[in-house]
Order: C-alpha cells, then structure tokens, then sequence
C-alpha cells in the first residue's frame, strides 16, 4: 500500500471539471512533482490534498486512511506557498514558531526546535531578524523552516521558487533535493517548471486540462515520453518533432522525411517501437532530442543505430556547455545538440550523426507514442 493514494479524484467548480478523475500514488519518503503549463490544476490538486478545497468525487487516503472528510488542521500536512506568506511583524523565530505556539507546545521545546530546524536550513543567524529584512532565498527558507518544524507526515510545496530570480531558483533546488535527502520526508511538489520536475522528482505526474498525461519515474517521462504533449513539454530545447511517413523500401518498412522541395531523407524505423509494426503509407511523428543530434565526432560510441544525415546549417548558437545548431528537415526547424568545441559555421553542409536509439514515433492523431 503506498502512503498517499489518490483514487479517481474529481474537483468541479460548478459546471466546469477542474480534475478530471486522477489516480495517483506516492511512497513514504517519496518526491511526487505535479508538473503542467499554468491553469492545467496542478494547485487545485494541492489544496484537496491539503483540505483547503473539497473535492467533488473520490478518495485521498494517507497511509491507508481516507482523510477527504478530514479538517486540513486534522490532516498533518504541512504546505509551503509560492508567496511566503510570513506574519510580516514577527520575527524569524517566532514566524517558525507560531503553530507550535497556538497548538500550546513549551517554551523550552520550542526553542529546541526552531533551533534544530534553523541550523537545517542555514538561517541560524537571521532567527531575531523580521521578514522585511531578508532576501526572497532567506524568506523562503523561513517559510519551509515554518513547514519543517512541525514534522508533518507529509509537506506540500505550490511552486515554492517561481518567485526567485534563476541563480537563487538552483541553489533553492539543490537545498530542497538535500532537504529531503536528509530528513526522508514525503514531499508532493507543485511546479510549471521542467527542470524543477526533472531535477527534484522520484515520480513525476504530468498534468495538461486537469487530466494526467503520464506518471513515471524522470527518466521514463523524459526517454519515452506517453504522448507529444509529454515530449513537447519536458525537455529544454524541446525534443524535435517531425512529420514522417512509414514506407516499404527494399522488403522492409522505413521512415521518410520528405522536404519541401521533394527531396528528402530516409532513415530507418527506431528499434522500440511497442505494438504493431508501422504499415507502409502510415503517417507518424518522428521525434529526437536534441542531444541525440551530434557531429560525427559526438556521437555515442555505444549506440546500436547511428544514422548519418547531411543538411544545411541555419543557426549556430553556443550556450556555454553545448553548442546548438539549428538546420531543418521535413520543413521544419531541428534544433542539434553539440560540443561547445564543435567547428560549425552558418551555411555549411554538415553530417548530422543520428542516435536513432533515443528517438521515438508518434501517432499524428492520437498523440500517442507508438
Ligand atoms: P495551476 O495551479 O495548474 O496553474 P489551478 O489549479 O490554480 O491551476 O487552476 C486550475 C483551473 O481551475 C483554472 O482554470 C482556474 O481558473 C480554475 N479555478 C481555480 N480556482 C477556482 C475557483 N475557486 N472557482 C472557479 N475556478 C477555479
Ligand atoms: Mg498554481
């Protein structure tokens, strides 16, 4: 049984279905990250796990208990906000303090505790500071510090980083992946950020018009992606998308990447595909990550199928740690992930090298992976 089960939960707001039926579960210790663009119920979810919304059909159960009748107060379920929402007259200490106040702890235990958790997140020197003289880092600490001394069973967290700028975003990350390293807490953890998902995650659950798209572990989301939104949505640059068609060429069944000008290439169908065989005429989505697109050089020695493929160079863009080069096939834009040591220029003809062992195929109407 896993901790947190969340059994065909449906949220409407009058008419209108928010959740549309989620099933979801969590293991103790485990980091669930919600990801989904803006407006798809990602904290809508939250705040039914949370009690703060009442949910219109289902069950959530916390170690096997129901707790959807439960007062949030009741549930001991600790959430951290995207805005902090710290008592703006109190101290550092008394901001983490203050539940453990109302609830009538002692003085001597509390102090013990704000002291434990302020040296967990490095805030120790800033305990008899007011919010209004801390950076947004040293709120946000503040605001798990409040979160984590309560020893919740389970933290919600609503996209507690989109507040800070993107230098401060990855030192918060890090502390947060070594937060829950340390402290083993089951984290579930609301963000529109793809990175953040990726990074944090030991499931992530991917969410589009409050409907899951997939769940699964990163490396599932990110390498098989279900569907072209997942492929489209995770991942930055975005994996490559290209129109193809299944043809029967020399008694076997390849891929066909028309251009244009009627030209074009032909490559051969990626290994994995699960199911039926592609058919001869079938239209598909070829998709490729950038990072499976290289210069000759680049290209993964262990790789079963490596397809070289010449085209032109439209783009080069460095980016520190790679270099980007942007070319096109299929009319459309197809975006390669190079050394930063790459020799590339604008306007050359280049052989791509294809690792077709990370490429995938989808089907144009459904959406769904083949
Ligand atoms: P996210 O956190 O993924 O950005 P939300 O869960 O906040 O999305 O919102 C999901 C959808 O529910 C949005 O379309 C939003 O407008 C709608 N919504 C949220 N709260 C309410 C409410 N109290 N009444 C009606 N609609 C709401
Ligand atoms: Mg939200």
């Amino acid at each position: 049984m896993a901790f947190l089960e969340i059994d065909n939960l449906k949220k409407r707001y009058g008419a209108v279905e928010i959740l549309k039926g989620i099933n979801l579960d969590l293991d103790q210790g485990g980091f669930l990250v919600l990801v989904g663009p803006s407006g798809c119920g990602k904290s809508t979810l939250l705040n039914t796990i949370a009690g703060l919304e009442n949910i219109s059909e289902g069950q959530i159960r916390v170690a096997g208990n129901p707790i959807n009748d439960l007062h949030p107060s009741k549930r001991d379920i600790a959430m951290v906000f995207q805005s902090y929402a710290l008592y703006p007259n109190m101290t550092v200490a008394g901001n983490i303090a203050f539940g453990m106040e109302m609830r009538g702890v002692a003085k001597a235990e509390r102090e013990k505790a704000i002291e434990q958790v302020a040296k967990t997140l490095q805030i120790s020197h800033l305990l008899s500071r007011k919010p209004s003289q801390l950076s947004g880092g040293q709120r946000q600490r503040v605001a798990m510090g409040r979160a984590l001394v309560r020893d919740p069973k389970l933290f919600l967290f609503d996209e507690p980083l989109s507040n800070l700028d993107a230098k401060l975003r990855v030192d918060m990350r890090v502390e947060i992946k070594r937060l829950h390293a340390t402290t083993g807490k089951t984290i579930v953890y609301v963000t529109h950020d793809q990175i953040e998902a990726m990074t944090l995650a030991t499931k992530i659950a991917v969410l589009k018009d409050g409907e899951l798209q997939q769940v699964g572990t990163p490396a599932e989301i990110y390498n098989t992606p279900a569907n072209l939104f997942v492929a489209d949505f995770m991942g930055s640059p975005a994996m490559n998308l290209i129109q193809a068609k299944a043809a029967q060429e020399n008694g076997r069944i390849v891929l066909k990447i028309l251009n244009k000008a009627g030209g074009g290439i032909t490559l051969p169908v990626p290994g994995d595909i699960t199911g039926q065989p592609l058919s001869d005429g079938r239209e598909v989505i070829f998709g490729i990550r950038p990072e499976a697109i290289t210069d000759h050089d680049g290209a993964d020695r262990n790789a079963r199928s490596i397809e070289m493929v010449n085209a032109t160079v439209d783009v080069v863009e460095p980016a520190g740690a790679d270099t980007f080069v942007v070319t096109h096939l299929g009319g459309k834009e197809v975006t390669a992930r190079m050394r930063s040591d790459a020799v590339v220029q604008p306007g050359q003809e280049l052989p791509f090298a294809f690792n077709l062992d990370k490429a995938v195929v989808f089907d144009p109407s459904t959406g769904k992976r083949l």
